[in-house]
């Protein structure tokens, strides 16, 4: 059953309703989603049909839970579960890697390994101390030291680690030494041991048993939630099938069906499902398509001579080819505009692996060459038509007030599913234009990078530009949800905090931190200029500027051409803006005036004390 309260509910009245569910000897699971707080009740229904629940204070509804798996059912959680492992999150945003060897052998060969997972981008270790064999007579796995050798691995590494448990008689082993306690394929109806990893709230991966049905699967997941713990991953690793060409048939539809039935993460391991190392890289690129959360590779640095599943394992190189690979959001990208933005990402895109190949699109020949030559770009073409066929990723790197001529020229020969993102200042209007003259088949995501420099050109980028920035992503009702994790991903990569906002938000956000500081900026420069001629003339009255003078106006040398464009497409927003400035300024000097101290004071203070919080 679950009980979906009232947005305005109260604590006490939930209390009141949880307090109530207890009496009756009822199991109750709270969680707070981020629109509602909703109570799921395990237990006899029929105690819970006579009870007159919508009548509690602060219910809003109360429906049955359809599915035989309560609480890991999308019903019971609209959210997708985030399990915190070490400070890794699964489930989340980001893909998680887990990778390592089938079993742990010795320490040095294990901690080596956890040192290439890292190094190519894995973020949790695996390795089995314990091993669940088909044969008595094949190796069993090291047992107790294995879990050492992991924790000296995790040490040496800061990889947190996932470990099988085959015996409930170890749990308090595992609660010590593994970060995420795996239950093996086949031990996935082994319900005593569900049950007791169920009793702590310790991260679960369970895997898919060998012939389980995805029924039989989500129930053993819900053996572990009875019990209390939340934190549960599903794994498919491949299931039984008439099939031998593979060790396992690879059932990748779990992967989106478990995700509908489900708020737990899905994970994916190709290893197992497959029986062969070859298979790896091309089943993981297809269980991240399939939109799994994490993977369970086997990598060993000497398959050949490994323990166990040497077959199905991964070398170093190859796992660290993979991980590139999975993080390649292009195949072609095109880079329209190769100015210090523009280049600086081109620069990114090709350092991160992110795009196979970078074509810029300029008219510029000298500038492109540089380009070229600093890594921006790795050819370029004058034609953007051409340079925007065959691309997957196209960047609009130009002035905002030229979007419309490039878009008009070129977005006929987008490729269909193609996204297109720009770098502007400007957003509002302009994101409803770009998708307007952007075709079905491909796909707009605005994005705002604040970062640049008062210097121009690919000369002064950098691949660096972008990190410990902030990038504000704009997408709309028409925004396609993989188009936009691209770009969010592509930013994430350059360093960037990524925030999304409304565009029309965001223009009045920028509007104050930016494009008013910036006017700011220009006409105190003009105003020292006249200055300068009027009042002392003869005089060279800037060779006297000391830091104030400098801080205050060195975004005055940004580019004239970029700026009167931010200034006419938010010109609404800034011109309101301008009038709270001069009237700010008016006051000062009023007071300066009048000679009113305090009153000056009083103003100046007021801004220290903001200004004092602006790190
Ligand atoms: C493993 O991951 O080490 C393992 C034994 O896998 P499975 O339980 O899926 O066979
Ligand atoms: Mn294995």
């Amino acid at each position: 059953m679950i009980i979906v309260l009232k947005p305005e509910a109260t604590d006490r009245e939930i209390d009141h309703i949880l307090d109530r569910l207890r009496e009756l000897g009822l199991k109750s699971h709270i969680s707070k989603g981020q629109e509602r707080t909703i109570i799921g009740v395990i237990g006899d229904d029929r105690i819970l049909q006579n009870q007159p629940l919508t009548a509690f204070p602060g219910v809003e509804s109360v429906t049955p839970i359809l599915a035989p798996w309560k609480l890991v059912s999308r019903e019971f959680k609209k959210d997708n579960t985030i399990i915190d492992v070490d400070g890794v999150k699964v489930g989340g945003r980001k893909v998680v890697i887990m990778a390592g060897p089938c079993a742990v052998e010795k320490l040095e060969l294990t901690v080596g390994i956890a040192h290439e997972v890292k190094a190519g981008g894995g973020s949790i270790l695996r390795g089995g101390a314990y091993k669940p064999r088909t044969s008595p007579y094949s190796f069993q796995g090291v047992g107790r030291e294995g879990l050492d050798y992991l924790l000296e691995a995790k040490k040496r590494t800061g990889l947190p680690v996932v470990s099988e448990i085959l015996d409930p008689r170890d749990i308090e082993l595992f609660l010590e030494k593994a970060d995420i306690i795996q239950i093996g394929a086949r031990n996935m109806q082994n319900f005593e041991l569900l049950k007791e990893v169920g009793a702590y709230d310790k991260p679960v991966l369970l895997k898919r048993g060998l012939s389980a049905t995805l029924k039989e699967f989500l129930l053993s997941a819900e053996y572990i939630m009875s019990r209390g713990n939340r934190n549960v991953m599903l794994c498919e690793r491949g299931i039984r099938t008439f099939e031998t060409q593979y060790r396992n048939t690879l059932d990748l539809a779990a992967v989106p069906t478990l995700k509908e039935l489900s708020h737990l993460p899905v994970i994916v391991d190709p290893s197992h499902a497959t029986g062969k190392w070859n298979l790896v890289a091309p089943m993981s690129k297809a269980a991240v398509a399939a939109g799994a959360d994490g993977l369970l590779i086997e990598v060993h640095s000497n398959p050949e001579f490994a323990l166990c599943d040497g077959e199905e394992s991964i070398k170093p190189t190859k796992f660290k080819e993979l991980m590139h690979d999975l993080k390649k959001i292009a195949k072609q990208a095109a880079i329209v505009g190769v100015g210090l933005i523009g280049g600086s990402l081109g620069m990114v895109l090709k350092r991160q692996g992110l795009a196979d190949s970078v074509v810029g699109i300029g008219r510029r020949v000298e500038n492109l060459r540089t380009a070229v030559k600093l890594g921006a770009i790795d050819r370029y073409v004058s034609d953007a038509k051409e340079g925007v066929r065959g691309a997957d990723l196209v960047v609009l790197a130009t002035p905002v007030d030229t979007y419309e001529r490039h878009l008009k020229d070129w977005a006929s020969c987008l490729e269909p599913g193609a996204i297109v993102s720009d770098v502007g200042s400007v957003k509002g209007a302009l994101v409803g234009q770009a998708e307007g003259l952007i075709p079905e088949r491909a796909h707009f995501v605005g994005a705002h990078p604040i970062a640049g420099r008062e210097k121009t050109g690919v000369a002064a980028g950098s691949a660096t530009m972008f990190r410990g920035a902030c990038c504000i992503l704009t997408p709309t009702q028409k925004t396609n949800h993989r188009a936009l994790q691209a770009i969010r991903e592509l930013w994430e990569t350059a360093g960037s905090t990524v925030l999304s906002m409304d565009p029309f938000l965001h223009d009045k956000v920028l509007g104050a931190v930016s494009h008013l500081p910036h006017v700011v900026a220009f006409s105190l420069m003009n105003a020292l200029i006249e200055i300068r001629e009027r009042t002392v003339p003869g005089l060279d009255l800037l060779a006297y500027a000391g830091s104030g003078l400098r801080d205050t106006t060195r975004i005055a040398a940004s580019s004239p051409e970029m700026w009167r464009d931010i200034c006419l497409w938010n010109r609404e927003n800034l011109i309101t803006m301008i009038t709270v400035y001069e009237g700010h300024l008016a006051t000062l000097k009023q007071l300066i005036q009048a000679g009113d101290g305090p009153g000056i004071e009083r103003e100046l203070e007021r801004a220290k004390q903001v200004r004092e919080q602006l790190n």
